[in-house]
């Protein structure tokens, strides 16, 4: 049943079960014994609702009309809280870069409350860039318009792609101006400052429980881990030794399966610090993120990860099990058993090698899937790909329009590259060795299908379930910034409104899934992104 704001069903359970800051000071500091900071959002000077999901005010319960409404753009601008909310600011630690940072917390999040909707499913609502925390170090607590849009649509776009994410409510401007360092080289500039409402479970993350372990607090490890586990893991009944190992093979599965949808839409996250990691396995904290244009297993688009580039594409599957492996340290006391732990956390590569090969095999249209028979296939056409500038979305798009079951004949290699060659950057650079190579592998790719008597038009439709044509190209992100910047949100509405269906052709829509174009290739905001925000 839709209802309105103040309808809404809180169950502040967080706050409710967990210790809280006894101090009431909003200043940076070390905060201890506590899992989290009561504190409020900050008024804002001239807020405008930007855009809104329809689709996460449908899962809220709450009536369309709603967020037309003033109260709306009060709260979920930091102008108003409901009397029902809790607002507070988690407490968390993280391993970022490989190293461990001590207390990060939330220092531009503030989570308002949890919400139980009628069918009992719990979101908390969260505004990020809603002002300053006893976790905001040496920084403002505020986000920028352009960082706020960045996520505001890649959460929606993930959503309809089917990659388990938070969600996004509502993305407005404060009114306010916001100093930023964009590149890092003592330029700063004043950006218009944005609120983005995220939604989710939880945003329980593994630092969460890393900062109670670095800190010897076992109790609190204990409540964070108990409460977690009672609200959010039911299932697995009662804490003990067994349930809380479970409970981590559970985090081990759902992190591998949200990677190997990273890696089937190819979307780089950018900062998987560990401060970044949801317990839900979802993707959590859209920063400098990006998405593959040409398929480059070594690209991130973080340009202060660009010295040692620890979190590029092809290095995401295994940063997931090193970031796993520090939340087994952290829960270890819980469990007092290495051997239990290990097999939990072996769980992940057994989930990962299960299904990681039977994705890939569903993007090139493999209906029986073999994992042994298939590997040389998968593996040779991915050593393939990045010797030419390929983009990823449009290659596997069109490799469903290679024709393997209709005419007898042998195609000649002009008619099998085909209906590829639109997906290649520079076409001339398809030749000699590599369009050897590529005609060879569409060779035996034709004739793994053909062995399988599946006609074209099933392939083609099964392959366009799971290999989308619409992506949020970094290049769009960004223009829809620069106009928003400039007050004009059509390309914003459009975008969204494209990304709703990733996987449908869209008569009209198709610039929307081209080729980056090539003044993007090296524009800021397009192809290199700093973690400032
Ligand atoms: P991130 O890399 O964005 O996940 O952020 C890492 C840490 O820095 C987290 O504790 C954030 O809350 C904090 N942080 C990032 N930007 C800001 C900001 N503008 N103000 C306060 N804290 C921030
Ligand atoms: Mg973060």
């Amino acid at each position: 049943m839709a209802v309105s704001l103040t309808e809404l069903a809180f169950d502040n359970r967080f706050t409710a079960e967990l210790p809280a800051d006894p101090m009431d000071l909003n200043r940076p500091r070390q905060v201890h014994h506590a899992a989290y900071s009561r504190v409020q959002p900050i008024p804002t000077s001239s807020p405008r609702l930007i855009a809104h999901s329809p689709e996460v005010l449908e899962m809220l319960g709450l009536d369309a009309s709603v967020a037309e409404t003033d109260g709306f753009l009060r709260v979920f601008s930091g102008n108003a809280t409901l009397d029902a909310m809790d607002p507070h600011a988690a407490c968390y630690g993280g391993h970022q870069f490989g190293n461990w940072a001590g207390q990060l917390g939330d220092g531009r999040a503030i989570t308002l409350g949890e919400i139980v909707t009628d069918t009992g499913e719990r979101h908390m609502l969260q505004l990020k860039g809603a002002g300053p925390t006893p976790y905001s170090r040496t920084a403002d607590g505020l986000a920028v318009l352009r960082s706020s849009m960045r996520e505001f649509l890649c959460s929606e776009a993930m959503h309809h792609l089917g990659v388990p994410t938070t969600r996004a409510l509502s993305l407005a401007i404060t009114g306010d101006q916001v100093t930023r360092d964009m590149f890092y080289d003592g330029r700063p500039a004043l950006e218009p400052g944005a609120v983005v409402c995220r939604v989710a479970p939880s945003f329980i993350r593994f630092g969460t429980f890393e900062i109670a372990r670095s800190r010897d607090d076992l109790d609190l490890l204990r409540q964070l881990a108990d409460h977690t586990i009672r609200t959010h893991f039911p299932e697995l009944g009662a804490p003990s030794a067994e349930v809380y190992t479970e409970w981590f093979a559970e985090i081990a599965r759902r992190t591998a399966d949200m990677i190997v949808h990273w890696q089937r839409v190819g979307f780089v996250h950018g900062v998987m610090n560990t401060d970044n990691m949801s317990i839900h396995g979802l993707t959590i904290d859209y920063g400098p993120y990006g998405w593959l244009e040409d398929y480059d297993p070594g690209w991130t688009p973080n340009t202060t990860d660009a010295q040692f580039k620890r979190y590029r594409y092809g290095a995401q599957p295994h940063i997931g099990q090193w970031n796993l492996t520090q939340l087994a340290n952290a829960i270890y006391p819980l469990v007092d058993d290495v051997d239990m732990l290990q097999g939990a956390l072996e769980e992940y590569t057994n989930r990962f090698n299960e299904t990681w090969p039977a994705m890939m095999a569903a993007k090139l249209g493999i209906a029986t899937h073999d994992t042994n028979r298939d590997q040389p296939l998968i593996g040779d056409l991915l050593e393939i790909l990045p010797k030419t500038e390929v983009d990823m979305t449009l290659f596997f798009r069109s490799l469903a329009d290679v024709a393997v079951s209709e005419g007898e004949s042998e195609p000649d290699d002009e008619t099998l590259l085909k209906p590829l060659l639109g997906a290649y950057y520079e076409t001339d650079q398809l030749t000699g060795d590599v369009r050897a190579e590529t005609v060879g592998w569409l060779q035996r790719y034709r004739g793994r299908i053909a062995g399988e008597g599946r006609s074209d038009h099933e392939r083609r439709e099964a392959m366009n379930r799971v290999n989308p044509l619409y992506v949020l190209r970094n290049y769009l992100a960004q223009l829809a910034i620069d106009d928003a910047e400039k007050g004009e949100t059509g390309l914003t509405h459009e975008l969204l409104d494209v990304l709703r269906r990733p996987y449908d052709e869209q008569p009209g829509r198709e610039r929307f899934a081209e080729k980056r174009p090539d003044w993007a290739r090296t524009r800021a905001g397009c192809s290199m992104l700093s973690c400032s925000s």
